[in-house]
């Protein structure tokens, strides 16, 4: 394998506004790559036999013998090869490591269907103020009136951006929110005394819609999408039996294109009793500009760590809200939060509840975060950052559409999807090799194939929260690597060439991690 190093170099049509956003972003790209190369060992290379991270005072209880507490066929024979480490060694581990992550505090992470928008640092103050982040989950109602509030307001809020009735917010993330509403649609049916044993769900549609579905004991029936990128009607209606329980759709659909029959979509469900369900982990493009509640759908979930500005990539917490007509309001998981007067209260006596789905009101933190965001965009703040995220959505679609191929060929929401087809067929280069190649110049990768529709699948989301500047250089660093797949396709067939670790066997390095930062030891 030639892996040749070689530093991205700009051709730029233009100069101007561009030369600048070239030399804005070089620099700092290329600072926080030096940081990343620099190796970090792991932790147990770190420390030395006997040294630790804390003091304690001498007991002044009496000791006990270990064999009274746990016994010796419970125990393990050596200790436990623990890392013996000082405090600094522990921070200066953990700190080295978060400067070889990538994050959206440090650049640009155009990952569709994941809506990486900037997340507010005020966010982090309200949820770090101690009255809400030192509150006891089992603290008296009388004593958490603020946090009751919050909680009430915020559910009437995201009542009226979506248009439905009542909200949870006890699910810790978008697939767990398609879930608990699934859980609330069986029981709405059982209670109609409707047997219904069926959900469907488009060919475009996140792999979590099917698992949930599954998860919740019913069968799945998919159906395609057709050639505008929209459900193929004529299919839908041929499968929707008084089997089907519901439909779970998402729109705009994750080709980043909004369902131009979403009318005839809602009346076709309905009329076989069944009900439409949104998959509305994404929202961006629409809120403020178009309601959930008055397209038709009966419930939805809402990814407030995508749409609403509460951290994620990282793994959690998360937090997904799902939201309700009235006909399922009865179903909610408990408790719901209610309001007497002045007062707001706890409320658990609701005998048809599907229970709880989490443990007390849901991942609390982020439900401050997405109550800060709203509070500090306000209405008009909402639908400004819709019409944003769309119109750079549409202008990085512009500028790369003649570098790649486009199978659906629309103004596009919040993101939209290219492929790499050609590259792959002319130059034998693949989506991934062009993914690849993009660490290179300092951006996150594009999500890549997905939706499964799209070969060579190019899912590019921008956000509202980046300048001009940063979706020309994007768009730059796009152009840059498709001509490199023509000029010297090897070059981006062995990328990346200046990550910290280049190009990996990924199944090995699942399987078999190599931690270590020397090889040899
Ligand atoms: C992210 C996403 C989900 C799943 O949300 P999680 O919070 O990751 O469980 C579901 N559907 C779509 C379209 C998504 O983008």
């Amino acid at each position: 394998m030639s892996a040749r190093k070689r530093t991205p170099t700009h051709e730029t049509p233009g100069a101007g506004a561009e030369a600048g956003a070239r030399g804005e972003r070089v620099e700092p790209a290329r600072a926080a790559r030096d940081l990343r190369r620099r190796p970090v060992p792991v932790i147990f290379e770190r420390g030395a036999p006997g040294r630790t991270g804390y003091s304690l005072p001498a007991s002044d209880v009496p000791d006990v013998p270990l064999d009274a507490i746990v016994p010796p066929a419970y125990r393990r024979a050596q200790p436990a090869a623990l890392p013996e480490v000082s405090e600094l060694d522990v921070v200066r581990h953990y700190t080295a490591l978060s400067h070889r992550n990538f994050s959206v505090d440090e650049g640009f992470y155009p990952l569709g269907s994941c809506t990486m928008k900037y997340n507010p640092k005020i966010n982090e103050d309200a949820a770090r103020q101690p009255g809400f982040a030192r509150l006891h989950p089992y603290a008296p109602e009388e004593l958490v009136q603020g946090a009751l509030q919050l909680l009430w307001e915020l559910e009437r809020d995201m009542a009226e951006i979506t248009g439905m009735d009542r909200v949870t917010f006890q699910p810790a993330a978008g697939a767990h929110g398609e879930l608990t509403a699934l859980l609330m649609i069986s029981r709405y049916f059982e209670e109609k005394g409707e047997r219904r044993t069926t959900v469907v769900v488009p060919d475009s549609a996140h792999g979590t819609n099917p698992a949930s579905a599954a998860l919740a004991g019913y069968k799945v029936v998919e159906v395609p999408s057709d050639r505008r990128g929209n459900i193929d009607l004529e299919a839908l209606r041929a499968v929707l039996t008084p089997d089907v329980a519901v439909l779970m759709f998402t729109n705009p659909n994750t080709l980043g294109l909004f369902e131009e029959q979403i009318t005839e979509v809602a009346r076709a469900v309905h009329n076989v009793g069944a009900q439409l369900y949104l998959d509305g982990a994404n929202c961006n493009a629409i809120l403020g500009i178009t309601r959930p509640g008055d397209q038709g759908f009966d419930a939805l979930h809402l990814n407030l760590h995508k749409t609403f500005t509460t951290p994620h990539g990282g793994g959690g917490p998360g937090a997904g809200a799902v939201g309700v007509k009235a006909h399922l309001v009865p179903y909610l998981p408990v408790p719901t939060v209610e309001r007497d007067g002045q007062r707001f209260l706890l409320d658990g006596d609701r005998p048809k509840s599907i229970g709880k789905v989490r443990a007390f009101y849901g991942n609390f933190g982020n439900l401050v975060r997405a109550y800060t965001y709203l509070r500090t965009m306000g209405a008009a703040g909402l639908r400004e950052a819709a019409e944003i995220a769309v119109l750079n959505a549409n202008y990085l679609l512009s500028r790369l559409r003649e570098h790649y191929d486009l199978p659906y060929d629309r103004v596009c929401k919040h993101e939209f999807v290219l492929s790499g087809r050609r590259q792959r067929d002319r130059y034998r280069v693949t989506t991934k090799d062009m993914a690849k190649r993009l660490l290179d110049y300092g951006f996150h990768a594009p999500t890549i194939y997905f939706p499964l529709i799209v070969e060579e699948a190019i899912m590019i989301e921008p956000t509202e929260t980046e300048s001009l500047q940063t979706l020309d250089a994007f768009a730059e660093a796009m152009i840059a690597i498709a001509r490199e797949a023509e000029a010297d396709p090897e070059l981006v067939r062995t990328a990346p060439h200046e990550t910290p670790v280049g190009r990996l066997d990924e199944v090995t390095a699942a399987r078999k991690p190599n931690l270590r930062w020397r090889p040899e030891t």
